[in-house]
């Protein structure tokens, strides 16, 4: 971030604009929208702003800007829409110590003015650093679409009530009222006028008074293999309404971003004293934090239920009265078959798949390998990178054909997924010269559906 999106107050300020033609003209309309003094240098001003001088709405100097003019202004804006007079106003300006924006001079301008989405009080600034303008557009006009008009005076409304709302508990208390007002109680009452939204108001206020503060609780979500889209909407609800995230290593930072910015984030998955974090710590961590009355999500990878050590957790918080859910997540073997273009179980090959994993507390997993052996069947191999060679080696024993499928396929859902096509008998090989550094999922008995039948997306992945 090169440049830091601030609100400036303009109240009293002194804004200065050097220039009279359509880019003036521009900046203007927006300029006089704030509460600054408005100071124009222009030889030849636009009729336009003619009238807004003589409507006392800004002070027009119909010359060019000469030194001292912009001494105590806050900004400058040059907008000559000459090159010459912009650099020759610019140094007036920086000399005299104030920030200079030149009009579509990116490089030379202290700062930038973003696309505003304007209901007042509530503005929204877009900006792309000037990389986008044509995105930061498409974004404004979507917001303008989606944001009713009536937000400005829900807001101004809100705005006087914000004491009196001070008498409910700081934090959720307090937040879920106002989300109440702003979308649900606010629009349904602001036809009506002024007096309908304040009485709503009150009403709505007593109600979260006689509200029982809410007891901590504890959300198991599950978030899903990385694409932030392959959240549910109540696992990104719940991270919205968080006060405690407490993550795991595989959680990708786009959907930490999605979290509350208020939210206090836990990683518990650092590989630092130790592989991670010590289940009994994460336990105490999840009653901790539920105990002092927060909204707790504890964020695993993929589905929650699906080797996530879930059970100790939640007999841990059972253990405490606290209240608890599951929010089920998709889970990366789920992902990774999309990502090959296959499905889990087929008519006339597999009735049924195995979810199995490499390995657990103790080392290597154990498992039916006999009755994996047999010919169509399907496992879907998590944590199976390191035991490849264990699984190969007891797959064989029992009697697997050498050639049976084996795929790979590393961060399914993720911008960097890599898929590794190989059989049971080249597995370690091909492994190994694969060089997986991230997750990655097996697939014993699966291989990608033939290239020709995939989707181009599809094939640029797996070629990349
Ligand atoms: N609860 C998780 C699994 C946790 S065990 C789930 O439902 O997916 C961790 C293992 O999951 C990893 O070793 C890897 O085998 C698999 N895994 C998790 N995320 C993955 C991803 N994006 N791509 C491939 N495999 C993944």
């Amino acid at each position: 971030m090169d440049h830091f999106p601030i609100y400036l107050s303009t109240k009293g300020q002194r804004i200065v604009l050097s220039g009279g033609g359509e880019a003036a003209m521009a900046k203007l309309r927006l300029l006089l929208k704030t509460q600054a003094e408005i100071s124009v240098f222009a030889p030849a001003p636009a009729p336009e702003i003619a009238t807004w001088a003589e409507q006392r709405r800004l002070t027009l100097h119909g010359r060019a800007l000469r030194p001292g003019d912009v001494l105590g202004a806050a900004l400058f804006y040059a907008a000559d829409e000459d090159a010459a007079e912009d650099a020759r106003t610019a140094a007036i300006a920086r000399a005299e110590g104030t920030l200079v924006n030149i009009v579509d001079n990116l490089h030379d301008s202290a700062f930038i003015t973003p696309a505003i989405v304007d209901r007042d009080p509530v503005t929204i600034a877009i900006g792309t650093e000037g990389a986008a303008p044509v995105l930061a557009r498409a974004i404004k006009a979507d917001l303008e679409e989606r944001l009713p008009t009536t937000l400005g005076t829900l807001a101004r409304i809100g705005k006087g009530f914000r004491k009196m709302a001070d008498a409910l508990p700081f934090g959720r208390p307090r937040r879920d009222f106002w989300r109440d007002y702003y979308f649900a109680a606010g629009p349904r009452t602001v036809a009506e006028g002024k007096a309908a939204v304040e009485s709503a108001l009150e009403a709505l206020l007593s109600d979260h008074k006689s509200r029982v503060a809410r007891s901590g609780h504890i959300a198991f979500v599950g978030g899903g293999p990385g694409d932030p889209e392959l959240l549910t909407l109540k696992a990104r609800r719940a991270l919205d309404e968080a006060d405690v995230v407490i993550y795991d290593r595989l959680i990708s930072p786009e959907i930490l971003e999605l979290a509350r910015r208020e939210a206090l984030m836990i990683d518990v998955g650092k590989e630092g004293f130790g592989p991670s974090t010590s289940q009994e710590t994460i336990n105490n961590l999840l009653v901790e934090h539920a105990h002092s009355g927060a909204q707790v999500v504890r964020l695993k990878s993929g589905d929650a239920t699906v080797f996530g050590r879930l059970d100790e957790e939640i007999d841990a918080v059972d253990a405490q009265g606290i209240g608890w859910h599951i929010v089920p997540g998709i889970t990366s073997a789920s992902a990774a078959v999309a990502a090959i273009g296959q499905s889990l179980t087929k008519r006339g090959r597999n009735a049924s798949v195995r979810f199995l994993t490499g390995h657990d507390m103790q080392g290597f997993a154990d498992h039916d390998w006999a009755a994996l052996a047999r010919n169509g069947e399907v496992a879907a191999i998590y944590m199976g990178k390191k035991s490849a060679r264990f699984i190969q080696g007891r797959l064989l024993m029992h009697g697997a054909a050498r050639a049976t499928p084996v795929t790979l396929v590393e961060n399914a859902s993720r911008v960097n997924q890599r898929i590794v096509e190989t059989t049971l008998a080249r597995l370690p090989t091909d492994l190994a010269a694969a060089n997986l550094g991230g997750p990655a999922l097996t697939f014993y008995g699966l291989a990608p559906r033939a290239a020709a039948q995939l989707t181009p997306q599809f094939i640029q992945e797996e070629m990349a």
